[in-house]
């Protein structure tokens, strides 16, 4: 080997989510080494293969995979991607029983193999998972955080982008709580090129009305389902986002990200006297994301109704996480 790693990310499930996480992260140069386990054997070895053969391609980086959760010794952040997905008409909190389970004998495990190691949960329900992660791994809160409504925002941000006719990287708009049927769209503080989107005239239409605002985020809430439906699984733009959210993080770039971390006292700009904090749950807000893990939970604008909605999301989330027995 012509240098030692100096990064090193470990990938947990070599499934269509795991193996894009890698092949994304290997494209964009983000981590020097890589480690990617399986209980499937066969699996493991197939995809790491694959990937490797690609390396000539890609900034320098090297990759190997296993069975054995030794792989993944001394890693920097370990990505767990591992469980079971969706089904067609499946909510992603119908797997939290199943994804639970799998966590409490991989957690400690993984702490035995990479006690320094951030965590970054992509296994839904990953509100419900980052949380019980949390608790299981006894670890400081900005060390465990998950992909949140990363890929949420920027199916919303695609949406009114292509509805406005303006590049998706103009648009700031962000869908916050779970990373499923409960999420809440901020069309209060959403933008392009800091016109309020409120009043954002798009050529022979006019402001967006809100049969216009609930047709997108319908359109956000049935993304999974409707990708599901015609292939199975949902993998590119969950491996993209989490390039982007380990580059964040690897780079130490104090990068505002919509992840899902343990909120305590978390109240937004807005907020009535008598609103409760949110409190003891993990849901998506923007944070700031660097190489010490999650960071500050950012109080942005939200209205009444998105208030509301913040808080009738947590509850969802709370009530799985007590269904599970935390
Ligand atoms: P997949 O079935 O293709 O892969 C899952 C992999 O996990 C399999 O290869 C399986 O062998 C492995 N696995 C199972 N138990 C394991 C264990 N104990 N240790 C190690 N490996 C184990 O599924 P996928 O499409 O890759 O999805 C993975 C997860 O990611 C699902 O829970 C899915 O819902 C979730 N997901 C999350 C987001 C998000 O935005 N957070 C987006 C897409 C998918």
């Amino acid at each position: 080997m012509a240098h030692l790693p100096t990064t090193k990310i470990a990938i947990i499930g070599a499934g269509g989510v795991g193996a894009t996480i890698a092949y994304a992260c290997l494209i964009r140069g983000v981590g020097k080494h890589f480690a990617i386990y399986d209980v499937n054997r066969a699996k493991v070895d197939a995809e790491v293969l694959d990937l490797n053969h690609g390396l000539q391609f890609v900034p320098m980086a090297t990759l190997e995979g296993s069975d054995d959760i030794g792989v993944c010794a001394e890693a920097d952040v370990v990505v767990i991607t591992a469980g079971a997905k969706q089904k067609p008409g499946q909510t992603r909190l119908d797997l939290a029983g199943a994804n639970a389970a799998i966590c409490r004998k991989l957690v400690p495990a993984l702490q035995r193999a990479a006690p320094d190691a951030i965590f970054l949960l992509v296994t839904n329900p990953v509100d419900v998972i980052t949380y019980i992660t949390q608790k299981l791994s006894g670890l400081p809160p900005a060390r465990v955080f998950g992909s949140g409504t990363v890929l949420d925002s920027s199916r919303f941000r695609f949406l009114i982008a292509r509805r406005c006719d303006v590049a998706v990287q103009n648009v700031h708009a962000y869908i916050v709580g779970e990373h499923g049927d409960s999420e809440i769209p901020l069309w209060s503080s959403a933008s392009i090129a800091n016109v309020p989107l409120k009043d954002w005239a798009v050529p022979r239409h006019g402001k967006l009305s809100v049969r216009d605002q609930t047709e997108i985020f319908q359109n956000v809430k049935d993304a999974a389902y409707q990708i599901v439906a015609g292939k199975g699984a949902t993998n590119y733009a969950i491996g993209l986002a989490t390039a982007k959210i380990l580059e964040a993080l690897l780079n130490d770039e104090n990068r505002i990200l919509p992840v899902s971390s343990l909120l305590n006292g978390y109240r937004p700009i807005g907020s009535a006297d008598d609103d409760q904090a949110i409190d003891d749950v993990c849901l998506s807000v923007p944070c700031i994301v660097n190489r010490a893990g999650v960071g500050q939970a950012l109080a942005v604008p939200m209205n009444a109704a998105e208030r509301a909605g913040l808080r009738n999301s947590a509850e969802t989330i709370r009530n799985a996480i007590r269904l599970l027995g935390f």
